[in-house]
């Protein structure tokens, strides 16, 4: 029986956990060789193959990316996934902390792109997806500056979209609601009442509930030929958050 990834290459950055683990998984399930670049890949399993790179730095990028593209023997499918979080208002971040996470969420997707892009163009079944978030699209209260990174994710996806749609490469990227990976767990330990923080944010999706890494499949989606007619488009993965406007089950 074929696959629908069957002899396609996809390097996957930030999938050593969470959204990026669980995508890595899914394409290998797919048929897809599959590498992993992240700061720490020690808890990817064979036959994944991880690679050890920080995206917010150029030359680990480079490396790492080739080193992939050696082992997988090129690379159709890019997943750029890996991100890092901030809280808090206008007021409350200071310049190195917006310098830092506006160069892992947004300038690490054009450096692992970028260093990528040989490799895609290569290939007959090109695409990229790009892991932005609802806080892309809603305005969400005390992520002032992780909200403007995603912002920027989702104007790069469709910029990108449109320089490279003339290569065969296509270009997406899925809105996750709130997604319950180890990040969100990290939240949650650090909130005074982890309890009550989970049962807000999980009050904040019409669906009730979190929504699970696995469900964040849209990538795998995308990044397959079954998709051969969708670029520049962000898929919301929110639970209904973004466009439903439901009342909570208790009060219907
Ligand atoms: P996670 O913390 O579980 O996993 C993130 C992975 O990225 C980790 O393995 C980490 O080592 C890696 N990473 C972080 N900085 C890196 C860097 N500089 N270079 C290389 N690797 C790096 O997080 P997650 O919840 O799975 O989030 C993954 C992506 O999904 C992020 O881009 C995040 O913004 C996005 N997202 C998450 C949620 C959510 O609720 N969890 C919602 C929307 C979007």
């Amino acid at each position: 029986m074929t696959r629908e990834l069957d002899n396609l290459k996809a390097l996957v950055t930030g999938g050593a956990s969470g959204i990026g683990l669980a995508t890595a998984t899914l394409l290998g399930e797919q048929g897809a060789h599959v590498a992993v670049l992240d700061l720490d890949p020690s808890t990817v399993k064979a036959p994944i193959t991880g690679f050890t790179a920080d995206v917010g730095d150029a030359a680990s990028v480079r490396r790492a990316v080739a080193d992939a593209a050696d082992a997988l023997g090129g690379i159709d499918i890019l997943v750029n996934n890996a991100g890092i979080g901030a809280a808090g208002t206008v007021a409350d971040n200071p310049d190195e902390q917006w310098h830092r996470v506006l160069d892992v969420n947004v300038v690490g997707i054009v450096r692992t792109t970028r260093a990528a892009l040989p490799h895609l163009r290569a290939s007959q079944n090109a695409s990229i997806v790009n892991t932005c978030s609802i806080a892309a699209t809603a305005g969400l209260p005390q992520r002032a500056l992780y909200s403007a990174s995603k912002g920027a994710v989702l104007s790069l996806t469709l910029a990108m979209a449109a320089d490279h749609v003339h290569e065969g490469i296509r270009v997406n990227c899925v809105n996750p609601g709130t997604v319950d990976t180890p990040w969100v767990g990290r939240l949650l330990d650090a909130a005074e009442d982890p309890a009550a923080e989970r049962a807000a944010l999980n009050g904040r999706q019409p669906t009730g509930r979190l929504v699970l890494a696995e469900e964040v499949a849209a990538i795998a989606y995308l990044a397959s030929p079954s998709a051969a007619g969708t670029t520049g488009t962000a898929l919301a993965v929110d639970g209904g958050m973004a466009g439903l406007r439901v009342r909570p089950a208790a009060q219907i």
